[in-house]
């Protein structure tokens, strides 16, 4: 049932049923005095129902996020027939500025939740995004991209056990759903805390709109918008079932090097398979880096150059894959 039936009050404005409005999520300055403003936008309609927020660019960098959530609102697919959808395309204002994932004072926003009202300028905005939009907020969905070069395969992120998660990572139906534990200061941990219901969606990699991913993140929202009867679409994207990993690690890379990806991202691969050759640039070495056992592969870092240690392949590992663990640390980022 929808925590807000009859009065919605939202950074300290009333929506009333039927208006739509962007509001300003205002809390700091730039140091040139200019004052920083996030856009909220906020529709509801007449017809009671959810509260929905779509939410991105908590990390700047993470654009195919922003894309989604700005293509919601273009489409008018943010225009709800029953209850209230919230849409805040680009929390990170300052890192989208900068292309980058932090916070201009180098804090990852997405690890200081819940932040305090005294505390650090990212600490500053998470407690106001706690404080001011989640208490009124039934569902949402937090959309990343991979960090740096590392493209994810489209995947819907939850924490094991959760019927009711697990059941709306089904209806947004990414190709994959991932069993990934909170990560401290997150975002999806403070919603978990504030029993909130938040899928995060992981798409693509930074500084990169991709118009499969895109496609993916929209599609999955007018699943979810109609399965919660807030929209009544007559042609809902059908979707395949989404697979669900519940387990995974990295693969690293064993030199520093040229990276030659063989292009198996999102596919299933076999021990042994050969994921992408690290070559010096004199044409004296080449090594191969394959598969250490069977899975999908679920991050690419399509990155030319790669470091000694650098994580190269997510690869999900199946109940029936003999797995040796030193090959893996899982520092997945999101
Ligand atoms: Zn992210």
């Amino acid at each position: 049932m929808s925590k807000n039936q009859k009065k919605l009050t939202l950074l300290g404005e009333e929506i009333l049923p039927g208006q739509s409005k962007t509001l300003y999520l205002e809390l700091a300055r730039l140091p040139t005095a200019t004052k920083l403003k996030i856009p909220v936008i906020v529709c509801r309609s007449k017809k009671p129902g959810p509260t929905v927020l779509f939410s991105a660019g908590i990390h700047g960098d993470e654009i195919n996020g922003v894309e989604i959530v700005r293509q919601l609102i273009v489409r008018k697919l943010n225009k709800p027939d029953a209850g209230t959808i919230i849409c805040i395309p680009v929390i990170n204002i300052f890192g989208f500025v900068n292309q980058s994932r932090e916070f201009p004072d180098g804090r990852d926003l997405n690890r200081v939740f819940p932040g305090s009202k005294k505390g650090s300028m990212a600490g500053r905005f998470a407690y106001y995004i706690l404080k001011e939009i989640l208490p009124v907020v039934d569902f949402a969905v937090d959309f990343h991209a991979g960090g740096a070069k590392r493209f994810n395969a489209a995947q819907i992120r939850i924490v094991p056990g959760d019927p009711q998660l697990l059941e709306l990572a089904h209806v947004f139906a990414a190709p994959f759903i991932l069993y990934s534990k909170n990560i401290s200061g997150s975002f999806r941990t403070a919603a978990e805390k504030a029993k909130v219901p938040m899928l995060l969606f992981e798409g693509g990699m930074s500084l990169d709109i991709n118009p499969q991913i895109v496609h993916c993140g929209v599609n999955g929202v007018i699943r979810l918008l109609n399965f919660w009867q807030m929209r009544k679409d007559k042609d809902v994207p059908i979707a395949s079932e989404a697979t669900i990993l519940e387990r995974s690690g990295w693969v690293r890379a064993k030199a520093s090097g040229f990276c030659h990806d063989r292009g198996f991202l999102g596919k299933f691969v076999q021990k042994g398979t050969v994921l992408c050759e690290i070559t010096d640039p004199f044409g004296k070495f080449v090594q191969a880096i394959k598969a250490p056992h069977h899975g999908y592969v679920i991050n690419a870092n399509l990155g030319s150059i790669v470091y000694e240690g650098d994580a190269l392949y997510h690869l999900s590992i199946e109940k029936s894959a003999a797995v040796e663990s030193q090959f893996y640390k899982n520092d997945g980022q999101e």
